[in-house]
């Protein structure tokens, strides 16, 4: 078993300093290491990646460990034919019990080698950390995920429960083609199962390495932006009339300047609230307790919600992003457009927040129309935190980081797992990965990831999946 060793807790808080404390490699994790840096060196951005490639050297490596080829698809979609993924399945021993499926993708985030001061294509582990494009976002979790798979199939072990993997390629854009959304269409026996486990949440370290908190997300907003739009006859700016299109739409980015949607409080919000209200301590502390038990608590709410981070948790939100109008200097405006960028509290609909921005807003003249593809963002619930769910990673959690709260997390960001999560498999963004203050610079320059958070998430997620794949 793993603990948390004091050489290994002083690594941590060395990290970025000059002379940090080498962690000792254990034999299993050289296997491991080897591995990550085959996943880390395929490229797989959308421009001139393959995740197709990367996706079969993930299953020859489970077919070398004794995974037969009827528990290992690769699937393509024939017009993507270097976006394909794998999905792995290690069955269960009893036939009833439903399937955990663990996801991740392969596909990264373009990084440009002369930006950045290391190729991002090699990995290079240099003064504590791993650094590359996908070291965490999202390879890390890949690679634990089919290291523990060859390590179960290497044991022995027999779960009770059938383990899913589905490695796809899709999350981070720059490509029409999501590999979740085709499985979900296309395969969705092949990943059926009670729940999924994702990125999105991670161990937060502060500046100094000292753990402040273990995130578990369960739950995403949904992004929708609107379009407001006023016409008008116009006219010559010397002769200026009441009704203006400008005008009209400043009017109502006022209202939408002056609305809050109100408190909605779920199992994510509502656990952080509760779980970060006795460290927080004052009178932000109390609040997060008061607003916990009654959402409606207005003083409670004003004062959560003067940190923007809090106040987006808290409910949907609405804000004026982009503004164009009229046409000459001289010329009373024809037309003013504006754009409002909405995070959708999860389980509201797009449609019930644009009556509400037609209802705040009163003025029939403002056309609000909904803006984006035709193929949007699941709209789903968030998925409910049930004890089965969170007892094994509290229990793990609380041996391997003992008084590191473990918390919910609503995430205002998106992942594939709102995709699964719509489509009846609730997905939960659980690491294990302890991550800086800067979050390891994903989808930036020289993304990074400490040495040692990595070895420990792989330590949890190998456990927290057999406690999971146990469970009755
Ligand atoms: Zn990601």
């Amino acid at each position: 078993m793993f603990k948390l060793t004091a050489a290994l807790a002083a690594t941590i808080a060395l990290v970025g300093a000059s002379a940090p404390v080498q962690a000792q490699t254990r034999p299993d994790q050289v296997a491991f290491r080897a591995l990550y840096k085959e996943l880390v060196e395929t490229n797989t951005t959308a421009s001139v990646g393959d995740c197709t490639l990367a996706a079969q050297k993930m299953a020859a490596r489970l077919k070398a460990a004794g995974f037969p080829d009827r528990d290992l698809t690769i699937f393509t979609a024939p017009d993507y034919p270097k976006n394909g993924g794998l999905v792995a399945v290690y069955p269960g021993a009893d036939p009833k019990a439903k399937a955990i499926l663990l996801l991740a993708h392969l596909d990264v985030v373009e990084a440009k080698r002369e930006d950045w001061t290391r190729d991002p294509f090699t990995l290079v582990e240099e003064g504590g950390y791993f650094y590359a494009r996908g070291a965490s976002d999202d390879k890390a979790q890949a690679s634990i995920w089919v290291d523990s798979l060859i390590r179960y199939r290497q044991e022995g072990y027999k779960p009770r429960h059938t383990l899913k993997m589905a490695l796809t390629c899709g999350e981070e854009g720059g490509s029409p083609f999501n590999g979740v959304a085709w499985l979900v269409a296309n395969r969705r026996d092949l990943i059926d199962a009670a729940f999924a486990l994702n990125e999105g949440a991670g161990g937060q370290l502060d500046d100094h390495g000292k753990r402040l908190a273990h995130t578990i997300e369960a739950g995403e907003k949904t992004s929708q932006s609107f379009q407001f739009l006023v016409t008008n006859p116009g006219g010559h700016s010397s002769r200026p009339v009441p009704d203006n299109a400008i005008y009209r739409l400043a009017d109502a980015l006022e209202k939408v300047r002056a609305y809050e949607f109100p408190v909605m409080i779920n199992d994510a919000n509502g656990g952080y609230l509760r779980k970060m209200s006795k460290p927080t301590g004052g009178e932000v502390g109390a609040a997060m307790a008061a607003l916990a038990a009654n959402p409606r608590d207005a003083k409670a709410d004003a004062i959560l919600s003067k940190d923007p981070s809090l106040h987006t948790m808290l409910r949907t939100t609405c804000v004026a992003t982009l503004l164009a109008a009229g046409h000459a200097g001289n010329a009373l405006p024809q037309r003013a457009t504006a754009n409002i960028n909405c995070r959708i509290f999860p389980g509201v609909s797009r449609d019930a927040v644009q009556e509400t921005l037609v209802r705040v807003v009163g003025d029939p003249q403002v056309k609000i129309t909904k803006v984006g593809p035709a193929v949007r963002e699941a709209e789903a619930p968030a998925p409910p935190l049930t004890p089965q769910v969170m007892a094994p990673i509290e229990k793990i959690s609380a041996e391997m980081w003992p008084g590191v709260p473990v918390v919910p997390i609503l995430q205002a960001g998106a992942t594939d797992g709102k995709a699964l999560t719509a489509a009846g498999i609730p997905t939960y963004g659980v690491q294990g990965i302890f991550y800086e203050p800067d979050l390891g610079r994903i989808h930036g320059l020289n993304e990074r990831l400490g040495v040692a958070s990595l070895y420990e998430g792989r330590d949890f997620l190998y456990k927290l999946v057999k406690a999971y794949a146990d469970q009755p």
